[in-house]
């Protein structure tokens, strides 16, 4: 079953040139883009760096800049990538480029309508709509352990933005929580502490009663694993939301 059902072929030039077609749909895009050796993502990256080096930024081009988004390139990373390849591929054809890009992604920069590209490798899961109360924004939630059967294992997503209020993870011994960033941008903060800057490898250990908060950078989505350090008598604790005063000063 190919991850990535394509028709436009069949539809545009089936009678024409059924050979075409069928290569067109059930082999560039029904194999080689449903193959698993590479991500969506990176794939939309190349096709994107190569029709620009080929100066072909026409309505298929516009199609593939659609498809880039769906596969999770958020606007800064199109902007960043238009601007890296303007020096191999000529400055004539990345300014022809972004005439589409910023078309595309006008009505929907932070990509808020495409939440299943976000997510990162550990996947998006469905809305946290159990703890949204505890949240700026919308955050989701995906379970990776069973905690009938084990320790609580978690990928939260937090969409840009979003943060979660100030809480603290209480035990009288040991306890804590660990945070394991997997994709996007983000924030942590303790109480009285200056905010650190979250990316993709970094491992937050936060210390048992200790007040903070975690969450996406304004301006990205961001993605962590999160679970509880073994304690005793464990328990949560939410405070209040963190002000858009102090978020955006971020
Ligand atoms: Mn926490």
């Amino acid at each position: 079953m190919p991850k990535v059902a394509q028709t436009a072929g069949r539809e545009q030039l089936g009678d024409f040139a059924p050979m075409f077609a069928a290569l067109n749909d059930d082999v560039l895009f029904g194999e080689v883009w449903s193959d698993d050796a590479l991500t969506l993502k990176m794939r939309s990256a190349l096709t994107i760096t190569t029709l620009v080096a080929k100066g072909l930024v026409d309505a298929s081009f516009e199609y593939h800049i659609q498809t880039a988004k769906r596969n999770g390139i958020t606007a800064p990373e199109m902007a960043a990538m238009l601007t890296h390849v303007a020096f191999y591929v000529g400055w004539p054809n990345a300014w022809a480029a972004f005439r589409v890009a910023v078309k595309v992604y006008a009505d929907d920069p932070q990509g808020l309508s495409e939440p299943e590209a976000h997510g990162g490798v550990f996947g998006l899961g469905q809305p946290n709509d159990a703890y949204a109360q505890y949240f700026t924004g919308k955050s989701y939630l995906n379970p990776l352990t069973d905690p009938g059967k084990t320790q609580f294992v978690a990928n939260v997503t937090f969409e840009p933005g979003c943060r979660n209020h100030w809480h603290i993870h209480h035990a009288d011994e040991g306890g804590g929580q660990i945070l394991l960033v997997t994709d996007g941008c983000g924030w942590y903060q303790e109480w009285g502490k200056e905010a650190q800057a979250l990316k993709p490898g970094d491992c937050v250990t936060i210390p048992a009663n200790v007040k903070h908060w975690h969450g996406a950078a304004k301006d990205s989505w961001m993605s962590h694993v999160a679970f509880e350090a073994c304690g005793m008598n464990m328990s949560n604790e939410w405070c209040e939301p963190v002000s858009d005063e102090d978020y955006l000063k971020l």
